[in-house]
């Protein structure tokens, strides 16, 4: 398969987001990952005959805080409704969702395009709905079992308008969408624990054509490399079929990752018919514009205005500013770092390069690293205020790293403190120039270059610990003098 310049690809993204409040969507039960199977469920969520649904305020809290910082409009009528279907891991044989009357409208969520300048993707929807249970069939002999502990967990639904142009931009959107809702702390955003789920819709049409080419639903995308690969595979795919005069039919098709293939798991005929209808189990929503309004004023800062904000008053470089609000625990790393004290600029090089340099090469978060921001922001200092060399603070920040331990500690237990003292270096100096008579020479005859050499002997006879700027200025005046 070929890449076709006379073909554009057109994808959105519908995410389900697992919200994380305390207990589920309906009932008052827990929602934690990984407990035993069945163990936390009742006879709500477990849709008993005669049960009543209430609904959490914390999720909705949460969905109009995600509608807010994405800029989307908060209905203050919304509605759920039931999509109706069979199927073993839904024990009501219906799904309490919203349809026509969705709790978000509209929005939109920046990208940086492949050519540096950003690129405005447009929201459809967020709604509410619940999330269904799990049919257990590995390792069980001649029977399925299910499991109900998923049962009514709180999701969100989140829809893209088909604004996204490249397997690229559509993984860019994901983490983007994913980080917004990790600062907002309504979602952990795990893809492999299912917490942050995406169905990628692709269709192709030939480079400036006006009328969308019909598209194809890819599922089981369970991490955001599988999301473009599975998009780059489809878009080729179709390509090649229109090609060959084969018309593309909407379907749905499972990413297959270990063949890097999708293959078609239903058609358009066998898609089905959820027979929605209003839930006659729930008021409409009602929301205030004071409620929307205090929710709003407790919104953290996100990623797109921290940036700015980094590079406006930090100084920050576009790439930098970048790189420090991808995560929220990036950012607040950094900022510890400069409130102990380091200077913006350095804080950033420092956690950018080196450490997250050194945590990669260990497969390592930035929540995991053994070096803590009060102890960067310190090490810093140190270089600021010339007590240690910056060559000499990259071996204090490995032992940080190895250790734990804090830079004075280190700095103190090895003796490794810069000299700046001018009698100290002094006496070296003079001990230097005594050995090297020749090099003193040729300096004085105008070979001024050779003061390289002469800085060189002393850093070396002062086992590094000499402040290279101090020997320069004095090794100027002894040998001028
Ligand atoms: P459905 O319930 O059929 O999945 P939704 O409205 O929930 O429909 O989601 C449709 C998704 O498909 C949206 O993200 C939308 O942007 C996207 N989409 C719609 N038409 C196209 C198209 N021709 N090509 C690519 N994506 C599309
Ligand atoms: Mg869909
Ligand atoms: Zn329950």
């Amino acid at each position: 398969m070929t890449y076709d310049p006379n073909y554009e690809t057109v994808i959105g993204l519908e995410v389900h987001a697992q919200m994380l409040t305390r207990s589920k969507i309906f009932c008052g039960c827990p929602t934690t990952f990984g407990s035993e199977a069945n163990g936390q469920i009742c006879p709500v969520c477990a849709a008993f005959p005669g049960v009543l649904p209430v609904l959490n305020t914390e999720l909705v809290r949460m969905a109009i805080k995600t509608g807010l910082a994405i800029r989307g409009t908060i209905r203050h009528h919304s509605e759920f409704a039931r999509k109706n279907y069979f199927y073993p891991d839904l024990p009501a044989g219906y799904q309490i969702s919203q349809f026509e009357l969705p709790i978000i409208e509209g929005g939109e969520l920046i990208i940086v395009a492949q050519d540096g300048v950003p690129k405005r993707i447009g929201m459809t929807r967020i709604h509410m709905e619940v999330d269904a249970g799990k049919s257990l069939h590995e390792g069980i002999q001649g029977a399925s079992w299910v499991d109900l502990n998923r049962t009514g967990t709180p999701l969100l639904e989140i829809v893209s308008e088909p604004d996204l142009g490249t397997a690229q931009e559509a993984g860019d959107y994901l983490k983007k969408l994913r980080s917004i809702l990790r600062y907002l702390q309504v979602c952990d955003g795990n893809m492999e624990e299912g917490s942050f789920r995406c169905d990628a819709n692709v269709s192709v049409r030939k480079r400036g054509a006006t009328r969308l080419g019909t598209r194809t639903e890819l599922k089981n995308l369970n991490s955001i490399r599988n999301v473009m690969r599975a998009i780059e595979y489809e878009a080729e795919r179709q390509i090649d079929a229109l090609e060959s005069g084969i018309p593309v039919v909407q379907e749905t098709r499972l990413w297959d990752a270990n063949q890097n293939v999708t293959r078609s798991m239903r058609g358009k005929e066998e898609a089905h018919d959820y027979r929605y209808f209003p839930e006659p189990d729930l008021p409409p929503l009602i929301i205030s514009q004071q409620r929307i309004e205090a929710i709003r004023e407790q919104l953290p800062e996100l990623p797109d205005a921290k940036g700015q904000r980094f590079m406006s008053q930090l100084g920050l470089s576009e790439y930098d500013a970048g790189v420090l609000t991808a995560s929220r625990e990036m950012a607040m790393f950094f900022e510890e770092t400069v409130r102990a004290g380091a200077q913006p600029k350095a804080a950033a090089n420092w956690i950018s390069v080196e450490l997250l340099g050194r945590l990669n090469r260990e497969g390592l978060d930035i929540e995991q690293s053994r070096v803590t921001p009060v102890h960067l922001g310190r090490l810093l200092v140190l270089i600021q205020n010339n007590e240690i060399s910056g060559k000499m603070a990259k071996d204090v920040f490995d032992l940080m790293l190895a250790s734990g331990t804090g830079p004075d500690q280190i700095v103190q237990e090895r003796g490794l403190k810069q000299v700046s003292d001018s009698v100290a270096i002094g006496a070296i100096i003079d001990q230097v120039l005594a050995q090297n008579p020749q090099q003193v020479q040729q300096f004085r005859q105008g070979k001024t270059k050779v003061i390289g050499f002469l800085v060189g002997q002393v850093m070396k006879a002062s086992q590094g610990q000499a402040n290279p700027a101090t020997v320069n200025a004095l090794l100027q005046e002894k040998l001028s003098g």
